[in-house]
């Protein structure tokens, strides 16, 4: 048996394969603490629970339309509405296993063998996978200051005769950045002079902190939406803490909808019935789980903030939403890879190396858990690290003693 070349050349999920490594540490009785996590803890919000759980009691779970139920492209209409004051037709929606199917849709559909498609660093991980996956090229810019946002003169400088599209992630994985708005603007006007395509990756859209808004791509076009550069993927999976359940969608133009549901009519042929009840039970149920979810994260985001500022040698922005940030931990590694595997095998602490995420040096630390996990991981983190650190520490029920400094 051969292996294609192009499977070949995909690397496994980061994120995906250190949860796994996670959960089987857990399984052995060793007491983790996960920081590399994407998913928060809380429960399904009621209203998906009632609602899916109705579908299945009606024994009635069959293929429905490839590009979702009616009603579920209803309630995304409705969302859509409320939250980008864009009023959509069925046809701009549809609806995917997940917002990651969305996005490998909409680049399926859009790239070309070679084609060019524009990433800004530091970017989540399936960015490049997932255009590699379309034969494209991703290109990747990164900001000359060394900041999470880049300017847009470097977006401009990246752009070629072979780009198709440029991916804005904001509120971002896995910096926690949110981008100005003169920079989501300048995005979206370059995109409609060029003719190119931007895919506003919202899946953090509404967990954001301190007030802060984040621009919408549809605030800086006045064309409607079958004409305008702009397509929208978002999902349940954040703000609801739905992961699980593998909904997300995609808004955009009808032409492109079309193609993407031919696409996933000859892969998937429909997304889950019962997760698409789920999904609009979330969608059209009470909305206080969101804010409260927002609400729990900033205050993890504040423990957060506060224990890495009180670490010597760390560098760290303060996120302005999602529930990440991205610490700079040059001064103990350049190597990302290898800290963060010190950090598990030591420590047993699970951090992401930036270097995935295009951001080496740094690490990627999730505040979606508890503050308990919060403050006990950064504690591990620095005596690990930090030679003024005390040299002995409890780990669960262990004694452990730092000899590698
Ligand atoms: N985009 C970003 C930026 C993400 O962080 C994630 C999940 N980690 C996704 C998309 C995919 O979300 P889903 O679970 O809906 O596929």
């Amino acid at each position: 048996m051969t292996v294609s070349q192009l499977a070949r050349s995909i690397a496994e999920s980061a994120t995906l394969t250190l949860n796994e490594r996670a959960a089987l540490l857990r399984a052995q009785g060793q007491p983790v603490v996960h920081l590399g996590g994407g998913e928060p803890k809380n429960k399904v919000p009621i209203g998906a629970i009632l609602h899916s759980a109705a579908r299945l009691a009606s024994g009635d779970v069959k293929y429905v339309p490839a590009d979702g139920t009616p009603s579920l492209k209803q309630a995304i209409i409705r969302y859509t509405e409320e939250h980008y004051g864009r009023l959509v037709a069925p046809d701009n929606v549809i609806v995917s296993a997940g917002a990651k199917q969305s996005l490998y849709n909409v680049l399926l559909s859009l790239v070309d063998p070679q084609d060019e498609v524009v990433i800004l660093a530091p970017y989540w991980v399936s960015y490049p996978e997932l255009v590699k996956l379309a034969y494209g090229r991703p290109v990747i810019v990164r900001a000359e200051d060394g900041g999470f946002v880049p300017r847009l003169e470097e977006v401009e400088e990246a752009l070629s005769a072979s780009t198709r599209a440029i991916v804005v992630n904001s509120p971002n994985n896995p910096s926690g950045a949110v981008y100005p708005p003169e920079l989501v603007r300048g995005i979206v006007e370059l995109a409609e002079e060029r003719g190119l395509t931007v895919v506003m990756d919202d899946i953090y859209h509404r967990l954001v902190f301190d007030g802060v808004r984040p621009p919408s791509a549809y605030d800086f076009t006045g064309l409607d939406v079958d004409a305008s550069p702009v397509v929208v993927v978002n999902g349940v999976s954040k703000l609801y803490g739905m992961t699980g359940f593998r909904i997300g969608w995609a808004v955009a133009p009808r032409p492109l909808v079309e193609v993407m549901k031919n696409l996933q009519s000859q892969t998937t042929s429909c997304p889950p019935a019962v997760s698409m009840a789920a999904a609009e039970g979330a969608l059209l149920g009470v909305q206080s789980a969101v804010e409260s979810l927002r609400l729990g994260i900033q205050n993890n985001r504040d423990v957060m903030l506060q224990e890495l500022r009180a670490f010597e040698g760390v560098r760290v922005e303060k996120p302005l939403g999602t529930f990440y940030c991205l610490p700079d931990f040059r001064a103990f590694s350049e190597d990302s890879e290898e800290l963060s595997r010190l950090l598990l095998d030591r420590a047993l602490v699970v951090t992401v190396p930036g270097k995935e995420f295009g951001a080496e040096g740094h690490l990627r630390l999730s505040f979606c858990g508890s503050v308990k996990e919060i403050t006990e991981g950064v504690r591990r983190i620095r005596w690990a690290l930090d030679p003024t650190a005390p040299n002995e520490i409890v780990i669960g029920e262990r004694v452990v003693r730092r000899d590698w400094l």
